[in-house]
């Protein structure tokens, strides 16, 4: 502990001796001065930690001294001790009222002196003490504060960053990450929105409308992904562009968007939101420097009380959705209920084709094929048949899509070949003509399938059918689906000397010179062409020219469905080879073919001699 300064100030030599003496014995750090402009100097050196000041003094007396000293921040709080011989109580009072901290009286009792002097240096003490202890208490409050001010704004960080992360979240969960639109779980909610409205007011309206692009897998298969997203964006930015901002417009997935139509949804605003949707495909969508056309089909659901879910508006906005692009796509289809009970209809099918085929309800019919100009039986076409036990015989224009769809056609095409082979194996062995060829049809499924030929390979080792006599028909679209891998199928199969027909020839979009870069044999012109055909020859539509046309590529010409002696007389003039149709035979049980194959030259040979 440092020792505490005090300084004596006293006109008296004598005094200051006396008292210095005492207090320096006590261990106290003495300084004199023998008047106030002394002290004054004194003090502004080291300020001391007590004073002990005469009253008495020429000059400067000691209240005014005492009160200089007060009225200085520096040094007020310096205490001091008036030393004085008066008795007089009034010179106490003074000196208390000029700032003194206590009073002495001379001549000094030593006992007295050290004790006051004590009490007032501890007293200072005292008070640094205090003084010391409160700032560090406010030291000690500012540092908390800091902290309690870092926590909260560490706290406000966090909770934004929760916010964000939470909105985040809520983004992710109502919407489309590549396009940004809403999605789903959006829509369906704001359709159970306009759900309830409706509920609760009859005469709020509103409609879905669900768009579905044409042929969108044709841009993701030939540009890739990366553009097939770009144009998906795009499609979105389109289709935002054209809807009113009151709209929801949400992409579901895939390729498909839909709208919610809610503040005006009377049957004209609606019409006219599905002819905007389909406008905004008229023109190009430019992607990576290239101009990429698509279409687009849209179905409508419009509300009404009875729909209890969503999710009913949603499936038969699609329904129509499809029902638009079955009947020709790029254009829009209001639901109908009747569209609700085919499709109910169509997936009991679907069900009981599984069965089918284990349950061996499929059969095979054949329907010979004709040379126009001899009247020969030159071969037969394979045509499955499904003996439905409720439904009675279904066919395949209704069954075989489905198969399509749900992937089993695989197994009935598989089956269907397996059998029509042997089945010509067979009819082989019972004639001398040996040249009759099985016609199959393929389906794009199968011609997808990566061992097709492997399949064909077998069957045709198994049943033992010579494979020249086998013949394969391809729908245009089948081979269009498939351009790729289709190319390089045909040219198995036709290594196997196994020929190659196009099927529905006229009814597709390719045109003869893109199909003769395939290796086919034979075109077969598409029904609704013969029967087109009017009594005149100048009347034969596009007949005469795909004839031409084909055998100018070397392609054989068979026309299907030939009903009449007029369509056939015409045919024969235009040199068509083959022709098949009810005018000749329809398709027949395999039971009914054994018992022709003798007598069919007979009777075809008596046909051209009517026809001449
Ligand atoms: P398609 O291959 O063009 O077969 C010819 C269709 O025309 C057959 O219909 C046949 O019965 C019918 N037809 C033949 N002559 C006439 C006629 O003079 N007038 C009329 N109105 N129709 C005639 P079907 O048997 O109903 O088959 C429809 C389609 O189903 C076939 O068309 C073919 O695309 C498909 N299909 C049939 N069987 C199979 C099969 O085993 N596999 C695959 N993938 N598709 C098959
Ligand atoms: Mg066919
Ligand atoms: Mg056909």
């Amino acid at each position: 502990m440092t020792r505490a300064d005090i300084l004596v100030v006293d006109d008296t030599p004598q005094n200051l001796r006396l008292l210095s003496n005492i207090l320096t014995k006590e261990g106290y750090l003495v300084r004199q001065a023998l008047s106030g402009k002394m002290a004054m100097t004194a003090i502004q050196a080291v300020p001391p930690d007590l004073i002990l000041l005469d009253i008495m003094m020429p000059e400067m007396d000691g209240y005014s001294f005492c009160q200089t000293l007060k009225a200085k921040a520096e040094t007020a709080a310096i205490p001091v001790i008036f030393l004085s011989a008066l008795t007089d109580g009034s010179d106490k009072a003074k000196a208390f009222a000029v700032g003194g901290a206590d009073y002495i009286s001379k001549p000094f009792q030593l006992e007295e002196v050290l004790a006051r002097v004590r009490n007032q240096l501890a007293l200072v003490a005292a008070e640094t003490q205090n003084q010391q202890l409160s700032a560090h208490l406010e030291d000690r409050v500012k540092e908390r504060t800091r902290q309690l001010e870092i926590a909260n704004r560490e706290l406000y960080r966090e909770i934004l960053e929760r916010k964000m992360l939470q909105s985040q979240l809520l983004e992710q969960a109502t919407h489309d990450a590549l396009t940004g639109l809403p999605n789903r779980a959006f829509f369906i909610d704001r359709t159970r929105q306009a759900l309830s409205a409706m509920q609760a007011d009859a005469n709020a309206q509103f409609a879905v409308l669900f768009l579905d692009c044409d042929r969108f897998k044709v841009v993701n298969d030939s540009l890739g992904h990366f553009i097939g997203d770009q144009l998906l964006v795009a499609i979105a930015c389109r289709l935002k562009e054209t809807l009113h901002p009151t709209v929801t417009l949400a992409r579901l997935g895939g390729d498909e968007f839909t709208v919610l139509l809610t503040e005006t949804a009377d049957s004209t605003s609606v019409i006219q939101t599905a002819n905007q949707m389909l406008a905004a495909f008229t023109q190009p969508f430019q992607l990576e420097g290239r101009a990429v056309f698509i279409t687009a089909s849209i179905g409508v659901a419009i509300g009404n009380v009875k729909y209890s879910q969503p999710e009913h508006l949603l499936r038969d906005a699609d329904m129509a959705m499809y029902s638009a692009k079955a009947s020709g796509k790029e254009r829009y289809q209001v639901f109908d209920p009747i569209l609700h009970q085919n499709a109910l209809k169509r997936l009991q099918l679907e069900i009981d084709l599984r069965k089918a085929l284990y349950q061996q309800e499929l059969i095979v019919h054949y329907q010979p094929i004709m040379a126009i100009p001899t009247g020969d039986l030159v071969g037969f076409e394979a045509l499955v048949r499904w003996l439905h036990p409720q439904q009675g015989l279904v066919s395949p224009g209704v069954f075989i899509p489905i198969a399509e769809e749900t992937g089993l056609i695989a197994q009935i095409g598989h089956w269907v070949l397996r059998q029509s082979c042997q089945q010509m194996r067979q009819w082989q062995d019972e004639t001398t003509d040996r040249s009759l060829t099985m016609s199959v049809n393929l389906s794009a499924r199968q011609l997808a399938q990566a061992d097709l030929v492997e399949q064909i390979d077998q069957i045709l080792a198994e049943t033992q059918l010579d494979p020249q006599y086998l013949k394969l028909e391809l729908t245009e679209s089948a081979i269009m689906d498939n351009a790729q891998a289709a190319e390089s199928v045909l040219q198995a199969l036709r290594k196997r000397q196994i020929q190659l027909s196009i099927d529905d020839f006229g009814t597709g979009y390719s045109s003869l010179s893109y199909l003769h870069s395939f290796p086919v044999n034979t075109l077969k012109i598409d029904r609704s062409f013969i029967q087109q055909m009017g009594e005149h020859s100048d009347d034969l539509g596009l007949v005469p020219l795909i004839i031409n046309i084909a055998h100018k590529m070397g392609m054989t010409v068979t026309a299907e469905g030939i009903e009449t002696q007029n369509q056939l007389n015409h045919l024969r003039a235009l040199n068509c080879d083959f022709g098949q149709g009810f005018f000749f035979f329809k398709p027949l049980e395999a039971d009914k073919i054994s018992p022709l194959l003798t007598s069919i030259a007979h009777h075809a040979e008596s046909d051209v001699k009517t026809a001449q």
